[in-house]
């Protein structure tokens, strides 16, 4: 599929941050992107085309910037908004996946009543790193019965390899480095 947009002009509105968290991250920040109205809506759409085929019952956010594109995303495609969150945040009876990160654990939770047997689940996030956190995701969505339709990401760091934790799933990534 086609996809119309000037990444060029997307990429020049994510701001590299040298050592950020820690010493020898290069954060991609990508609040400029956000801040632009017509970058952030022609973000929405892109992804609402990649990811929309066919019917969607639930997007999933990613915490914490996840939820910023997850929003729009299911609104328009008419699908409900879930939360994937760090642990601890969400209420109720919830199921998690915990994974590593490059130091130590990292848990991510969704509401266990928030995905139903055979819900076709997009999952968003904004950045596709190691993969580690999308791979939590994909588990979470698999193990309440759903079924993963497609991943959407605002961009992909390819040199970390994410993409193959992915294997079997489509997923867009507007902008790759
Ligand atoms: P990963 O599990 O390694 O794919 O990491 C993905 C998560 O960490 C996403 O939720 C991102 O928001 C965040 N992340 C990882 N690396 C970066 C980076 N270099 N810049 C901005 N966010 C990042």
């Amino acid at each position: 599929m086609e996809l119309p947009y000037d990444q060029a002009k997307l990429a020049a509105l994510v701001r590299d941050v040298p050592d950020f968290p820690s010493p020898g991250v290069v954060f991609k920040d990508v609040a400029p992107l956000l801040a632009d109205p017509q970058a952030f809506s022609t973000v929405i759409d892109v992804l609402v085309m990649a990811v929309g085929r066919g019917t969607v019952d639930r997007v999933i956010g990613i915490e914490a910037r996840g939820f910023i594109l997850a929003a729009p995303v299911a609104d328009r495609l008419g699908a409900g908004f879930v939360p994937a969150r760090k642990a601890g945040k969400l209420p109720g009876r919830t199921s998690s996946v915990s994974y590593e990160l490059e130091y130590g654990l990292e848990t991510l939770e969704v509401q266990s009543d928030a995905i139903a047997r055979d819900d076709r689940v997009v999952i968003i996030d904004d950045v596709l790193a190691t993969g580690g956190t999308a791979a939590a995701a994909i588990e979470l969505v698999t193990g309440l019965g759903g079924r993963v339709t497609g991943l959407g990401f605002l961009l992909e760091l390819g040199f970390l390899g994410g993409a193959a934790r992915l294997t079997g799933h489509d997923h867009l990534s507007l902008l790759s480095y």
